[in-house]
């Protein structure tokens, strides 16, 4: 369902290790709560290996993106290494990652991690800083909408049988 390039995997270890636990961790949640429903209302294995599939799958692909999501702020944005959590400078390209600045030409012709000229001989001016969390808190609620939409449609379709 989530398709990664090989290239991304390889760069993004860290982070694809802990997509895969998120993953893994809401599966085995959402096996557990089916389990308990499907035994406390007396419904059918059928129904309850729909219901986790159901359910399972959605709260897997929400894990996934959110922990996707949060394991990119600890990549550098100017070498694409990932770092420990929380530190304070890139260990490979000595970037900053506290104050993350980026420059750009105003006529949008380059975004840079470094002051400097664009080709063009303007100065590159500095941008505002990146919202990490609230990117994060956009991905989440887009995410949360399309599951109360699958959500919605598969009580309609199971309202409609
Ligand atoms: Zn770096
Ligand atoms: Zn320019």
């Amino acid at each position: 369902m989530m398709r990664l390039p090989r290239r991304v995997v390889a760069a993004r270890p860290a982070a694809f290790r802990a997509t895969l636990m998120a993953v893994a961790v809401a599966l085995a949640v959402s096996a557990l709560g089916t389990a308990v429903f499907t035994v406390t209302l007396g419904e059918s294995v059928s129904d309850g290996l729909l219901n986790f599939l159901t359910f399972g799958g959605l709260a897997a692909l929400t894990a996934g993106v959110l922990s996707w999501e949060l394991a990119s702020s600890r990549v550098c944005p100017r070498c694409r290494r990932e770092g420990p959590r929380g530190a304070a400078g890139c260990a490979n390209c000595g970037y900053d990652l506290r104050s993350r600045r980026r420059f750009a030409c105003s006529e949008g012709h380059v975004v840079a991690y470094d002051p400097g000229m664009c080709d063009c001989g303007r100065r590159l001016l500095e941008l505002g800083p990146v919202p990490v969390l609230r990117h994060a808190m956009g991905t989440l609620l887009l995410a949360l909408a399309v599951v109360a939409a699958l959500g919605i449609a598969a009580l309609l379709a199971a309202a409609l049988q």
